[in-house]
């Protein structure tokens, strides 16, 4: 086997731990003799792998009792609809434009024709940044950011204050550090970065906010709908939430969010130290202080400081042959992005850091 590391941005590497896990299993679950992906969603089998797979959610990332925890379908996508569907009230909206999914759910607000206002941007500097000075209105129906923008890699440090509820999108970093769930109301984000493969929506709801939606909401689209029936409304994609319940095992043998947010952070660490003492022939994009823990997104820059798209793909072609895939960065901005998730590994990262300094030596 020659498993190479994935630097994808998503979907995104899964431990290998988890992978042989779900293979051993994969025809013949627990010796009862079918597979989890040919199990009833009714049945005994499966009702224990998705019971357990939202208690050590729930247990791991500290979720208070207030607060249900969904499984559904449709991606992140149907979040930025369903969001506004089942929490706007008739007073206004307000969210952070902070890149290109921040965008994305802007746009969906204005296809439901509510009032709506972009209260901070960073789109003048090509999201180079979290717009400074966030502040929301105590008064809207609800407050919206995106924790980790996933293209651009930036990320807020902490969550801003607001008495509005705080919507984040947290697609691509969920998992990654401990939440203050003071701050927030409701988080979102499709498994395939961070909690397993694509095909699962994972919703983390305060329950008071269950109850707003109106009659007129399509019954599948509102929250309350799946809500009161433990995510078992319809059928759920039972192999993603199997997979989801063997990687919060996995997060749970590691150490929890606590240590893998330490691993995460000294990842980063390693990989942003070598943009910063490479004199400047890497340059993140992100500024400083909004550096991504999650998405390092940079460029290769010649002598003129200019960047050199050529040098950028010679780079991704020589990482792909040494196995390290996923480097190039996305259509937006170009450039090279490794997405260095929970599930990759700091070797990975030493890996990809190693090459760099000798793709530098032979090329500068
Ligand atoms: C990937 C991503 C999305 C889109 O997710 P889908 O599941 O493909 O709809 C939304 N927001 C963020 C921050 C993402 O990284």
């Amino acid at each position: 086997m020659n498993r190479v590391f994935n630097f994808g941005a998503g979907p995104s590497a899964i431990p290998l731990e988890v992978l042989e896990e779900a293979q051993k299993n994969l025809v013949d679950y627990k010796g009862e003799g079918l597979s989890i992906m040919e199990a009833s969603h009714r049945s005994k089998m499966y009702d224990e792998v998705h019971n357990e797979a939202i208690s050590l959610m729930k247990e791991l990332y500290k979720i208070p009792e207030d607060y249900d925890v969904l499984l559904l379908q449709g991606g992140a996508s149907l979040q930025f609809a369903m969001v506004p569907l089942n929490l706007y009230r008739g007073g206004k909206v307000q969210y952070v434009d902070s890149g290109s999914w921040s965008s994305k759910a802007i746009k969906e607000a204005k296809v439901q024709n509510l009032n709506m206002e972009v209260i901070a941007s960073s789109k003048e500097t090509t999201y180079d940044r979290i717009p400074a000075d966030i502040a929301f209105d105590d008064d809207a129906d609800y407050a919206y950011i995106t924790s980790n923008n996933t293209i651009y890699g930036t990320g807020y440090k902490s969550f801003p204050d607001t008495k509005a509820p705080l919507v984040v999108d947290a697609s691509s970093d969920i998992f990654s550090y401990p939440v203050d769930w003071s701050k927030v109301d409701l988080m979102f984000a499709g498994a395939q970065k961070n909690a397993g493969p694509s095909g699962l929506t994972i919703v983390i709801i305060k329950k008071e906010l269950l109850d707003r939606a109106e009659d007129s909401v399509p019954t599948i689209l509102k929250y309350k709908t799946h809500a009161e029936k433990d995510s078992l409304y319809h059928t759920p994609p039972t192999f993603g939430i199997y997979l989801l319940s063997l990687i919060m095992k996995w997060l749970k043998e590691n150490g929890g969010i606590e240590a893998i947010a330490e691993k995460n952070e000294e990842k980063a660490g390693v990989l942003y130290d070598a943009i910063d003492k490479s004199n400047g022939f890497y340059v993140g994009h992100a500024q400083k202080e909004s550096r991504s823990l999650m998405n390092v997104s940079f460029n290769i820059k010649d002598a003129n400081g200019e960047n050199n798209a050529e040098l950028e793909a010679k780079f991704v072609a020589l990482a792909t042959g040494k196995g390290l895939i996923g480097l190039k960065g996305h259509r937006s901005i170009g450039g090279l992005r490794a997405s260095i998730y929970n599930a990759m590994s700091l070797e990975g990262v030493q890996a990809l850091v190693d090459l760099m300094e000798l793709f530098q030596k032979e090329n500068s």
